[in-house]
């Protein structure tokens, strides 16, 4: 009792000497030629963006400048927010080449483990950083709790990367994602998973995830024939929601979106395939669907062709694949349903970096007939409403984090303008400036 009265005044005493902090930082105007306003879609010419301690202190065109100001130009190119990807696994990167999902889980829960997966996870959200990704929700097989202790290490400045937003282990049906394993080997899946089964487990699976100290849940809804049942569901939303956290559902398919949707978690993963009518309840709830989808290119070049499978026929697959994606979120943005970005992205892309070949899902994007403006939203506020930091995040606007970017192509004519990423701006420091101009 005494001890809970010691903290909760230590606490107030903490807050009051950080509301009187003075200013640290030394106050910076950003120049931007062009700069886009995300929520209007129009583009400011001559913006000055002023950025203190990490926030937007002011935006708009042709702001004076402070004398004591730091300013730095960046020219003609186009600023806007940082992009938010809704759905990353930095801590894995599948190798195509030696096999499937099944393989490389294996191989990464038993030859990497948790400590390497952490550095590795370091040197994942360095590449998305520098192409732009300035914040990420990382959902699971993160071994156990790899998430988190990144998520701290780039909070605490110890290495560079995006700010995350963690769920710590997946939720799952007997087995989680691991293919078929021998039953001495079945204990591996609690490095990845939490299996749960029956309602009472899965209110302690949540409370334990929020002890191991998740951001937000994710919930595997079905695995082949393995699927968690509504009650489970509505227990892990009503645990999540109690306390302000968010529930992500893995759901594909009729059955396991249908569930989701009715037990009300904030946002289904995937959905490659969907019902009309859920879409509906989707848009209803105001459900974001969080396409993690690509463009037949990025699927050949994952993976060599399966042995007995030519080139093209490989290729005809992947597009059949992608088409059917395309079509399947044209509808859903036809049925009012919110988007939100999120790549998915844990293999090797040749010649690509983790961020770079996160950002082809744009292109799959546009293949379905959403707009430039459209997916940009989908990448900034979006995805920063479904994170929960719509008042902070995936806008330039005062009070809002100085998370910019800036690119030299127009990518409200070519949404791959955004896969080159000029210019990053991380809370204020900048972690990158390859643009062509004064400095
Ligand atoms: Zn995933």
């Amino acid at each position: 009792m005494r001890l809970s009265l010691l903290t909760l005044i230590l606490f107030c005493c903490i807050r009051l000497v950080s509301a009187q902090t003075p200013s640290s930082q030394p106050l910076t105007a950003v120049k931007c030629g062009r700069l886009l306003d995300v929520r209007s879609g129009k583009i400011l010419t001559n913006a000055v963006v002023l950025v203190q301690d990490g926030r937007i202190q002011k935006v708009g065109a042709n702001l004076a400048i402070p004398a004591d100001a730091q300013v730095l130009d960046l020219g003609n190119a186009l600023v806007l927010p940082g992009l938010i990807d809704a759905h990353t696994h930095l801590l894995q990167n599948y190798d195509g080449k030696i096999g499937g999902d099944d393989v490389n889980m294996l191989l990464t829960v038993t030859q990497l483990g948790n400590t390497r997966r952490a550095l590795l996870g370091a040197a994942m959200g360095r590449e998305d950083i520098e192409a732009g990704i300035t914040t990420v929700r990382d959902l699971g097989n993160s071994g156990l709790n790899g998430d988190v202790a990144l998520r701290d290490a780039i909070t605490q400045g110890w290495v560079v990367g995006p700010r995350i937003v963690a769920s710590t282990r997946a939720l799952a049906a007997a087995g989680g994602q691991f293919g078929q394993v021998t039953a001495e080997a079945q204990q591996l899946v609690a490095q990845e998973y939490v299996t749960i089964s029956g309602v009472e487990e899965a209110r302690r699976a949540v409370r334990q995830a929020l002890y191991d100290g998740a951001d937000c849940i994710k919930v595997i809804v079905n695995t082949g024939p393995r699927v968690v049942s509504l009650e489970e569901i509505k227990v892990i939303v009503e645990e999540a929601h109690r306390v302000g956290k968010t529930v992500a559902a893995h759901a594909i398919g009729d059955q396991a979106t249908s569930i989701a949707v009715e037990a009300g978690v904030n946002s289904i993963e995937h959905a490659y395939s969907i019902p009309d009518d859920v879409l509906k309840l989707m848009a209803k709830k105001n459900i974001f669907l969080v396409p993690t989808d690509y463009p037949a290119e990025f699927y050949v070049s994952v993976s060599p062709a399966p042995p007995g499978a030519s080139a093209e026929m490989y290729l005809s697959g992947a597009q059949e694949f992608a088409e059917a994606n395309h079509k399947r979120l044209a509808r859903a943005v036809k049925a009012g349903v919110r988007i939100a970005a999120g790549s998915d992205e844990y293999y090797q892309v040749p010649g690509k970096t983790r961020g770079q070949a996160s950002l082809m899902m744009f292109r799959a994007y546009a293949a379905s007939g959403m707009s430039p403006l459209e997916i940009i939203r989908a990448a900034t506020l979006n995805a920063a409403e479904l994170l929960g930091a719509k008042s902070w995040l995936g806008a330039l606007e005062p009070n809002f984090y100085a998370d910019l970017i800036a690119v030299e192509g127009d990518p409200l004519t070519d949404i791959t303008a955004l896969e080159h990423v000029s210019f990053v701006m991380k809370e204020g420091k900048v972690i990158k400036n390859e643009t062509n101009t004064k400095r």
